[in-house]
């Protein structure tokens, strides 16, 4: 293995995680080598670990180390039960206001649904009604009698997620962006997204197509005619329910990556979590965390890198017929890396 020279390397945090998280990750770790990635990584825990090693599912020594590099990788995060703990990921996103969720869907195995789904959403990921606004009203003896929750979205948050979603899809010369909403109903919360999206989407007139949906109509055509959407862009709540819906449509969440993207800093990971019910067995698939790295070095500009880890995964997947259980498959995570290390080091040969 050819590596940089330490002054070359791209400073990033590593945060393995639980359950899985340290068996996916290691596996990562191994297909980057071999594909030569220059990243400088500092690891750190978060999550279960981060409570056994500092009390704290999101340790200041993570938060410190994300605020060094501005690139992570992260591993699933367990958020432990009681104890009053907020998920560490929310956390992080809200810490580096990292307000831009992208989550491509594209066909990895033929056979599922549908073949050759290309979809990429975009999720608002700091507004909504995830700002946790809440409290119970009592009535009587019931102290939770009512449960009230507040949404809060503003015009220039709305209008920096559609500008995102737009820049995305000239990036990458796709055609069309989808604003989803429910201004039908939800007629200030939502509508000043719409508002906001139609405007910017103006400025991308001639370049970028644009239309919308309401949420629920959105749901339904994208079971039955996922082919009609591009790129899709909408609110925190639609976006997080729409985003694994998109996932179901190739296959599920064991090859959903995603990315949390700020101006300062970006959190790459995989959609599912933490998997205690198969940790430490070596069945888990990487494939996801995989494509997570490979966005990650999209978004560093090395994308010569990421082309060839893509076209490693489709290689071992589909031509070799190396797949984990999820996948039909007999390989374990070990032995599937090591497939997918081999070939893409063949790349660099
Ligand atoms: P999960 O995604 O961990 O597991 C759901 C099912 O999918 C399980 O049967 C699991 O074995 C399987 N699965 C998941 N990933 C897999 C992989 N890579 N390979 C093979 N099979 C895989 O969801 P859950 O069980 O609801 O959650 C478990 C823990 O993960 C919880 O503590 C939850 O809070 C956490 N979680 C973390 C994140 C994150 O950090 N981004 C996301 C979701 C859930």
């Amino acid at each position: 293995m050819t590596v940089a020279p330490a002054s070359n390397k791209i400073p990033a945090t590593l945060i393995p995680g639980d359950g899985i998280g340290p068996e996916i990750v290691a596996a990562t770790m191994k297909v980057l080598d071999a594909l030569g990635a220059p990243f400088d990584w500092d690891v750190q825990q978060g999550g279960m670990a981060g409570v056994e090693a500092a009390g704290d599912p999101l340790p200041k020594a993570t938060l410190d180390s994300i605020r060094r590099t501005g690139l992570a990788l992260k591993g699933p995060l367990s958020t432990p039960l009681g104890g009053g703990y907020r998920s560490a990921t929310v956390r992080m996103r809200e810490e580096f206001q990292l307000y831009a969720n992208l989550r491509p869907a594209k066909t990895l195995t033929p056979g599922g649904r549908y073949e050759d789904i290309d979809l990429i959403l975009v999720r608002e990921n700091l507004e909504g009604l995830y700002v946790g606004f809440e409290h119970y009203i009592p009535i009587g003896s019931d102290p939770h009698a009512v449960a009230v929750s507040s949404g809060v979205n503003t015009r220039e948050g709305s209008r920096r997620i559609v500008r995102y979603a737009f820049e995305h899809a000239v990036k990458l010369g796709r055609k069309k962006v989808t604003l989803v909403h429910k201004a039908n109903v939800l007629k200030a919360l939502t509508g000043i997204f719409l508002e906001a999206g139609r405007e910017v989407a103006k400025e991308y007139e001639g370049r970028v197509a644009c239309d919308d949906r309401i949420v629920d109509a959105c749901a339904m055509q994208l079971v039955l005619n996922p082919y009609q959407f591009d790129v899709i862009v909408t609110t925190n709540l639609f976006g997080d329910i729409l985003s694994d819906l998109i996932a179901g449509l190739v296959g599920g969440l064991g090859a959903a990556p995603g990315a949390n993207i700020g101006d300062k800093a970006a959190l790459f990971e995989a959609v599912h979590g933490s998997a205690p019910d198969i940790a430490g067995k070596g069945l888990a698939n990487p494939t996801a965390i995989l494509l997570a790295a490979a966005m990650m070095l999209d978004h560093v500009g090395l994308q010569n890198h990421a082309t060839a880890l893509r076209k490693g995964i489709d290689t071992v997947l589909n031509v070799d017929k190396v797949r984990t259980g999820d996948l039909g498959g007999t390989a374990s995570t070990d032995s599937y890396a090591a497939a997918l290390a081999q070939k893409v080091a063949s790349y660099r040969a």
